[in-house]
């Protein structure tokens, strides 16, 4: 049976900074991802790099973190990212009011965040709502999704990772209390496989829960749907967000020559093959031309849906059980000590913006079961070019 030091479930980018991470500290990795690289939650977002501004009222750690890893993306990876900023727009008396809080609330997180007028904000982005009653600069900008994740993964294989796509993991092998290794399914062919290993990371997203159950072990996850909708033309090349606590259809992002708006959040048992509903696209519509007048008016270009693997789960009382109330933050669990299984390792939360900082909270903790005294180097060097995996693998 082939050996491996560590096998990474999920092939999106977590799993692909998580595969590089561990590759870089001098240890074998072999990658499973069930359908495509990026075909899970990371090749379905919203495409906006997140400063952090709009966790900043709420969510500080997440939100610090974001423009940490901000500045290093754009040092990594500066082909992935239009970092062209954002403005938050205030819109009715009651986003006005919390202006000075939400300018308070960045610079805490270490935000740069700074108040323009109108007419300044018009002049950045002509099509925005000129009624708008106060603007807010922040360094927000633009991820190419795919490229992103594909950088992370054709610097895994330069380093010796081994990414093994259309493969679905079936079974976590243990003896004793530790992992031993999986058993994967080619979705092509049906044949199965073993694989020997001393330990698992479940990067599997919305599905960790799924994958954690493999193991017989539990994740607290609430998978949260949202749908976001494209319109043909990019009204503005700023990310544009409208200034109040996160909720829904709040921000608009520019892809290529699209504009996007979302997104919308409702708590889903499977992942699956989520649809867009008909309502949210009305909604998101209204909340868009609240930001962007005449958004709707765009040529429709399509909706899609995808769930966020939020870390824990969204409470049972009335009003919060869709999980908007859970925090973004990054959750590294290590089964060997909150389950009963040594050497299994879970990571969820976060955001495609944190990606890195997953890959490395999750690969301290394996280095440090497998005894390994090397520390994360991923933020040091820039990526390898997206289409080296190609060339690599
Ligand atoms: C509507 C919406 C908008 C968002 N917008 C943004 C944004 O603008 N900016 C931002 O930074 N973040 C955004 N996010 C968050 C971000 O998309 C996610 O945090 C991130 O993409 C999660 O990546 P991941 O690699 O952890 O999960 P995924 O990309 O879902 O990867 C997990 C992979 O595991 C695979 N898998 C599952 N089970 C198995 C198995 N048994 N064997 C093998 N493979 C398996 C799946 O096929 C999947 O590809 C958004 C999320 C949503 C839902």
């Amino acid at each position: 049976m082939e050996y491996f030091d560590v096998v990474v479930i999920g092939g999106g980018g977590t799993g692909a900074a998580t595969a590089y991470d561990l590759a870089l500290r001098g240890l074998s990795v072999l990658l499973f991802e069930r359908g495509e690289l990026t075909s899970g939650t990371t090749g379905r977002h919203h495409g906006q790099l997140h400063s952090g501004a709009r966790y900043a009222l709420g969510d500080p750690h997440i939100a610090q973190e974001c423009m940490a890893e901000t500045r290093i993306l754009r040092r990594i990876a500066p082909d992935a990212i239009e970092y062209n900023q954002g403005i938050f727009l205030a819109i009715d008396d009651e986003d006005a009011a919390l202006t000075n809080d939400f300018i308070a609330a960045c610079r805490e997180a270490d935000i740069p965040a700074t108040e323009i007028p109108i007419h300044r904000a018009l002049e950045l982005e002509r099509r925005i709502n000129p009624a708008a009653k106060r603007a807010v600069l922040v360094p927000d900008g633009t991820i190419d999704a795919y490229r992103l994740a594909m950088r992370f993964f054709a610097s895994a294989v330069a380093r010796g990772a081994v990414i093994r796509n259309f493969t679905e993991v079936i079974d976590i092998e243990q003896s004793d209390g530790s992992v031993q290794g999986v058993r994967v399914r080619q979705l092509r062919t049906g044949s199965e496989q073993r694989y020997a290993c001393r330990a698992v990371v479940n990067a599997a997203g919305p599905w960790a829960d799924k994958v954690a159950a493999l193991a017989q072990q539990e994740v607290p996850l609430t998978a949260a749907a949202g749908t976001m909708v494209a319109v043909e033309g990019r009204l503005t090349n700023m990310v544009i967000s409208r200034l109040r606590r996160p909720g829904d259809g709040d921000i608009i992002v520019p892809q290529r020559r699209l504009s996007i708006v979302g997104s919308t959040l409702r708590k889903v048992e499977n992942p699956d093959g989520l649809r867009p509903e008909e309502e949210e696209i009305a909604f998101l519509f209204t909340c868009a031309d609240e930001l962007i007048p005449d958004f709707s008016k765009q040529p429709y270009r399509a909706a899609w849906t995808a769930a966020r693997p939020l870390a824990g789960r969204a409470a049972t009382e009335k009003g919060r059980e869709n999980g908007r109330e859970i925090s973004r933050d990054i959750s590294v669990i290590d089964h060997g000590k909150t389950g009963s299984l040594k050497g299994f390792f879970s990571i969820l939360g976060g955001k495609a913006t944190t990606l890195r900082i997953m890959g490395e909270l999750v690969s301290d903790q394996v280095a440090q079961y497998l005894g390994i005294d090397e520390p994360s180097r991923t933020a040091l060097f820039e990526l390898y070019p997206y289409d080296y995996y190609w060339r690599l693998s």
